[in-house]
């Protein structure tokens, strides 16, 4: 089955071909690392471990690189106070590097409690500054840069005269871009609006800095993963990922680099996650419209009713495409633990089913085997293959039931595909008890037991029911709706 893919650059599905046989190069934009990651942010990257499994069970080998930002990413090419870091820094009083230590602990905690694999490479922008300061040198031999009072800019008009076409991937008109700019902060350096930094001149305020060809400064954001990318995957290579909204500029700008800079389109298969919102929203740090994924697996928090497991959080985001937005509430996230439950239920059962060669089946392996990886060939179109997984499973309650029958040979297939798919594919865990619900239950029971030895006024009773369970990390809140429960 040929695997295709969605790439933002044509606008298409086409057939994926690597550029070195069955070996892929794959790139995806890492976080900025000045904060703890929101929800959203874990759905691009956990998309992306989706597509990094997938093309890994397709057979591919896969280098795949995905970068730590943890220098510069400004806000916009204006003065200092729109660096992250330094903003940052300033806020919790520490270090530059403490504040990147800590949010990339935080950052990797995070994906691990959601079964994300790790990258075969995660290489830093502030390991790699030499290798920006050559870029930037080389961009401006060849013409395409220039240096204005200690910053170098990319000259975008100069890129465009020589026919290369920036706003080929946003699909934006150069002309538009220039008719609508508003005149920032800093422009005055630039010959034009849409001019983006290389490097910026470091103000005295900027504590993180190195030195250079022009002066003392830090590199521009877009810069770091086109020296990144390039250093490890190669002039050219076959997947560039990030997040919808990093389309334009940054990756337009990546893609202006490449080309000045080697002569070749730096990427053949652009792809872009969408996005994460509540309550219709965006998911987002400056909006205030975003959760932590603790809050969410530890139940603290406004919007959900009850806590939810990281398996179970993983299901509902490959519950939607990739491509499309996925809105979190209370109710999708219920009904997607029903599911998953009902998914992991039938994967224990199947480890008892008898087969029987006598009798024939009506449910064909080999068909839902097809369907199954036709979705999953079809742009890694995780909700058609989910839907078809649900198949199998009412089949194996059929099995269990008494009401089908399958063969030797077919019941362990059914095995190791589903196996696969499950667990290799869509990187889901058997939540021991997934009967969460389980859990759930007898907690409540045992709040009943307090509530009523608390009536009665048997106070030793109910404290040692409470301490009895911080002792194993449940804690017990008490509140004027009613006692609930923190899983620590
Ligand atoms: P940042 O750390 O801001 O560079 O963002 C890290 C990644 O998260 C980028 O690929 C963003 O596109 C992505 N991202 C940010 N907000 C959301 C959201 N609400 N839903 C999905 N992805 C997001
Ligand atoms: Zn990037």
């Amino acid at each position: 089955m040929q695997l295709k893919i969605y790439n933002s650059l044509s606008g298409e599905k086409e057939v994926f071909t690597p550029i070195h046989d069955k070996n892929v190069g794959m790139y995806v934009c890492g976080p900025t690392v000045y904060s703890n990651v929101h929800l959203g942010n874990v759905r691009t990257f956990l998309s992306f471990d989706f597509i990094y499994r997938s093309l890994m069970h397709l057979g591919y080998k896969v280098r795949y690189v995905r970068n730590i930002t943890d220098a510069g990413h400004l806000t916009d090419d204006g003065d200092v106070n729109n660096d992250r870091f330094v903003k940052q820094t300033r806020l919790e009083k520490l270090e530059p590097m403490e504040i990147v230590q800590k949010y990339t602990v935080d950052f990797h905690k995070v994906l691990e409690m959601f079964n994300l694999l790790p990258p075969n490479i995660e290489p830093t922008a502030t390991g790699h500054i030499v290798e920006q300061i050559e870029l930037t040198e080389k961009l401006i031999e060849k013409g395409f840069a220039y240096e204005s009072n200690g910053s170098v800019y990319f000259d975008v008009l100069e890129y465009n005269k020589r026919g290369l076409n920036y706003g080929e991937l946003s699909k934006r008109n150069i002309e538009e871009l220039f008719a609508n700019t508003r005149d920032l902060d800093g422009q005055g350096e630039k010959k034009n609006p849409q001019d983006f930094a290389l490097w910026k001149k470091a103000s005295p305020a900027h504590i993180m800095r190195w030195n250079s060809p022009w002066g003392e400064g830090f590199p521009g954001w877009h810069l770091e993963c086109t020296a990144m990318s390039t250093k490890y995957l190669g002039d050219k290579f076959d997947i560039h990922g990030g997040g919808m909204d990093l389309k334009f500029p940054h990756h337009e700008c990546e893609i202006a680099q490449g080309k000045a800079c080697n002569e070749v389109e730096p990427v053949n298969y652009w792809m872009h996650a969408n996005m994460l919102t509540m309550n219709a929203q965006r998911m987002s740090k400056s909006t205030g419209n975003y959760i932590l994924p603790m809050q969410l697996v530890s139940g603290e928090n406004d919007f959900f009713e009850k806590p939810f497991h990281p398996s179970i959080v993983r299901f509902s985001f490959l519950q939607a495409h990739y491509r499309s937005v996925l809105d979190i509430s209370n109710d999708a996230m219920l009904a997607s633990e029903k599911g998953f439950n009902r998914l992991m239920d039938a994967v224990k059962i199947l480890q008892n089913i008898q087969s029987d060669d006598q009798k024939k089946s009506v449910f064909s392996l080999e068909d839902w085997k097809n369907k199954a990886y036709a979705a999953l060939t079809d742009d890694f179109n995780s909700p058609v293959l989910i839907a078809h997984l649900f198949e199998a499973v009412k089949y194996i309650f059929a099995l269990n039931d008494g009401k089908e029958t399958i063969s030797t040979a077919d019941l362990e297939d059914l095995k190791s595909t589903l196996n696969a798919l499950v667990f290799d594919v869509l990187g889901l865990q058997n939540v021991e008890e997934s009967n969460n619900d389980k859990l759930d239950q007898t907690l409540k029971v045992l709040i009943e037991l307090r509530n009523q030895a608390r009536k009665s006024k048997n106070f030793e009773l109910s404290d040692q029911i409470r301490d009895k369970l911080l002792a194993e990390g449940i804690e017990l809140k008490d509140s004027r709706d009613g006692t609930t429960y923190v899983l620590n």
